[in-house]
């Protein structure tokens, strides 16, 4: 876990489980995957890995102990203006997918499920992502015939990074009920995506361009056109990074952030950090009373 991370859209992270079966980022020939470079780099020295990232590992225990850490609503965040006013919010499963195959869904429910719904766990937002949101709905409907409801505070976000992965809302939208907060994470984009039409179950669109020495191209007109998509569809839309290596209309764009991550640089339409979770803005303005 990482009480604090450099992750723009939320505060923590955190893996109950750390590696993974492997998706269109990282197979026996590809190798674009951040957590399973981190994973090579570090896994046979560091405990807190898993033995190999092929080796899905559970790791009991630190959901909860992210769940007791404090409530960020009253707490101003320096660096993430733009979380201003909201809960905690959690990112479950950055270094891994913890609905690989191998994962039982005894465990996703004590260790997941359970810990979100912990009187704890109620104070902040979690944000569960994965690959394989099929899966997750054969979980949601699993707690379903339990007599579990999804908890409204666990929202359930998939991945897309090519037009071929659009597909993925599809499944994701068959997780948890009409309260159920659906994200996107259109990250690392590879290529144009067309999301017209296709956001109906979702609450968020997050995206960004890939980072690091050999990351491949992401052009401006696709945040353009993934930006105005979500505001013709009425759903928050999240820029977190132009990436390593930008391009508008094949015409490199020279940055200082290496992964385009300062939006200070970017063009002004394009500065989107929009959530769909309601603010205690308030709370600052009490404070500033107060002071
Ligand atoms: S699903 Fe996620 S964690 Fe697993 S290999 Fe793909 S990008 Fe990495």
């Amino acid at each position: 876990m990482s009480e604090t991370t450099k992750i723009e859209w939320c505060d923590t992270t955190v893996n109950p489980i750390m590696g993974c079966e492997g998706c269109e980022l990282r197979s026996a020939h590809v190798k674009s995957c951040y957590a399973g470079s981190l994973h090579d780099r570090y896994a046979r020295t560091n405990p807190g890995f898993a033995p190999s990232f092929e080796q899905v590992t559970k790791f009991p225990g630190r959901m909860m102990t992210v769940a007791k850490l404090k409530n960020l609503q009253a707490t101003e965040r320096m660096l993430k203006p733009w979380l201003n006013g909201l809960q905690r919010l959690i990112f479950v499963s950055d270094m891994g997918d913890a609905l690989s195959s191998s994962i039982d869904f005894p465990y996703l429910e004590q260790q997941i499920v359970d810990v979100v719904r912990s009187t704890a766990g109620r104070r902040h937002k979690w944000l569960w992502l994965t690959k394989r949101p099929e899966r997750m709905a054969t979980f949601s409907n699993y707690l379903k015939a339990k007599g579990i409801s999804w908890p409204e505070h666990l929202c359930a976000g998939t991945s897309i990074t090519t037009q071929s992965t659009v597909s993925r809302i599809d499944a994701l939208g068959k997780v948890g009920n009409s309260e159920t907060v659906r994200f996107l994470s259109v990250e690392p984009q590879l290529n144009a995506v067309e999301l017209k039409g296709k956001l109906t179950t979702i609450s968020w669109v997050i995206q960004g361009g890939e980072s690091g020495p050999k990351a491949r191209p992401f052009d401006l007109n696709w945040a353009e056109s993934v930006r105005d998509t979500c505001r013709n569809a009425n759903v928050p839309y999240f820029l977190k990074q132009l990436g390593s290596n930008p391009v508008v209309s094949g015409i490199p764009l020279k940055l200082k952030s290496h992964h385009g991550n300062d939006w200070n640089e970017w063009p002004v339409a394009l500065r989107v950090r929009e959530t769909p979770f309601e603010r205690e803005l308030d709370i600052f303005e009490r404070l500033e009373v107060l002071s």
